[in-house]
């Protein structure tokens, strides 16, 4: 997709002022399939395009595109609209990132019933392609899936890898533990290897290549009905997603409470991010587990990251240490933040916090 400049009134245009496409409809796909997120799809002469909202929103400023266009709850999007949405995201990530065969099966049983019929299906693929490696997101509707599709298929799986390579005919994954600080060479001893690997933990290389689409030929039984979905909550946030999000402020304990972490919204409003938190301030209430950054929280990995009255307890850091640029704002100038901090700010927060937003703005005008 060329550069955009904007869209007016549906027409998607070019810097140079060429209508390069029409806005189709806003997607919103929920967790599970891809992280909950607000899709663009447009219709080009070549065919069409799905953008991530978020990208949309960055090149072209979020605010006027919010005042441009209609979104959609999943409730109210049509169907027809979520499938091309789906369809065309499969096609442009599977071509991006080099896979060779995308299997597709489009029982209405997967709408409502996740790991049985996933189960099902993804043994019968076993049968058929007989691969060496399944790897999963860890993500919860994986570790459902997965667990099952080891028992099933009496092999055992490893949870939780940051990075996973061939070895001596096999796999090898690495496992964190003790908070990171220790990484485990775990190896699977069966075909095929189940690998859950944590989101994030390492880039998706662009290789290129166009991948065939074959039909995935499966029934799904009553009996694999059992479990079901009862109820989708989209979560009511047009902010930039924590784990998307290529800046990430983060507040701990040093933000002093909870009625200062508006602070930070501002900041990462004016810079176009995302507010995380320590486990601290989660464990005291004052900002949701959504937000918690590190070993029991999100793993994130933004352009940059700033830790603001955070102190760098391993069970943080592991959470956002493959960050790009690490900048720290905290009143101790020796704390374990400041060693792994490209840029380290020593002052007090609540003032600092203030002035940098009031930098970004004056900048931005
Ligand atoms: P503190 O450690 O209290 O640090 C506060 C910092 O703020 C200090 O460095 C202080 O100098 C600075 N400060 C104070 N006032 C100001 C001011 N006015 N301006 C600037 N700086 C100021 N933690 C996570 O974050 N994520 C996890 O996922 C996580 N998982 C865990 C899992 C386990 C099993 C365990 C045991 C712990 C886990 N923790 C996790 C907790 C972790 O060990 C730390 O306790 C926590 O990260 C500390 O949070 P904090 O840095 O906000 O608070």
């Amino acid at each position: 997709m060329p550069y955009l400049s904007e869209i007016q009134h549906r027409r998607v245009i070019e810097p140079n002022g060429n209508e390069v496409g029409q806005l189709a409809d806003i997607a919103v796909v929920p967790q599970g399939q891809f992280p909950a997120a607000q899709w663009a799809i447009i219709s080009t002469p070549s065919g069409e395009r799905v953008l991530r909202w978020g990208d949309l929103a960055q090149e072209i400023g979020h605010f006027r595109l919010r005042n441009r266009l209609e979104t959609t709850t999943d409730a109210q999007l049509p169907t027809d609209a979520l499938r091309l949405a789906r369809d065309l995201l499969d096609k442009q990530i599977v071509d991006t990132h080099g896979a060779k065969v995308v299997y597709v099966n489009e029982d209405v049983a997967f709408d409502d019933f996740i790991a049985e019929p996933a189960t099902d299906a993804l043994a019968s693929l076993h049968k058929e392609a007989a691969p060496d490696l399944i790897l999963f997101g860890f993500t919860p509707d994986s570790r459902d899936v997965a667990g099952r599709l080891a028992a099933r298929l009496e092999v055992g799986l490893i949870s939780n890898a940051g990075d996973v390579a061939a070895k001596d005919g096999g796999f090898v994954a690495k496992v964190p533990y003790f908070g990171g600080a220790k990484l485990a060479a775990m190896k699977a001893n069966k075909k095929p290897a189940i690998v859950l690997v944590r989101p994030k933990s390492f880039e998706a290389k662009e290789v290129g290549g166009t991948a065939e689409v074959k039909d995935l030929k499966i029934t799904i039984d009553a009996g694999s009905k059992r479990a079901h979905v009862t109820e989708r909550v989209v979560e009511a946030s047009e902010k930039v997603k924590l784990e998307d999000a290529r800046v990430v402020i983060s507040g701990g304990r040093g933000m002093g409470g909870p009625d200062n972490f508006p602070l930070l919204e501002d900041l990462a409003s004016a810079l176009g991010g995302a507010v995380g938190a320590s486990r601290a301030v989660v464990d005291a209430g004052w900002v949701p587990y959504s937000m918690q950054v590190g070993q029991t929280g999100k793993s994130v990995r933004p352009g940059v990251y700033i830790a603001v009255g955070i102190s760098g307890a391993m069970q943080h850091t592991v959470g956002m240490k493959a960050s790009k640029v690490i900048i720290a704002i905290n009143k101790d100038a020796e704390a374990p933040i400041m060693k792994m901090a490209d840029l380290g700010v020593v002052g007090d927060a609540l003032k600092i916090v203030p002035a940098l937003t009031a930098a970004v703005k004056a900048k931005k005008r």
